[in-house]
């Protein structure tokens, strides 16, 4: 069994080759809209990205991934990219302080 064959994508964000496993897809739905693909598996235009905050930013600041996606980003679609990238990839990186990050107590 070839071990050796690892399929791997372009980031559109820094356009570094990585593993596929280590990356997470990005896709432009049937419908038009632009999800993270956690499975994979889902129709549509795919596009990847490392795993880290600085690619997502770039992808989404230049404007890398709706060119690698053919389509325009909407407001919503963005915001919902940059929660996934906080909550799934973790919080801001160690590089960055985030000061939009104000806590409001709870009760
Ligand atoms: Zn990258």
């Amino acid at each position: 069994m070839p071990l050796r064959h690892i399929p791997e994508r372009t980031c559109v964000a820094c356009r570094s080759l990585r593993p596929k496993r280590e990356m997470v897809r990005v896709v432009r739905t049937t419908a038009g809209a632009v999800v993270v693909d956690p499975t994979g598996k889902q129709s549509g235009r795919g596009a990847y990205l490392c795993r880290l905050p600085d690619c997502w930013r770039t992808a989404l600041r230049r404007k890398a991934l709706e060119r690698a996606l053919k389509t325009e980003l909407s407001d919503a679609d963005g915001a919902a990219l940059e929660r996934y990238q906080r909550s799934a990839l973790g919080p801001q990186s160690a590089l960055v302080t985030d000061p939009q990050v104000d806590e409001h107590p709870v009760g």
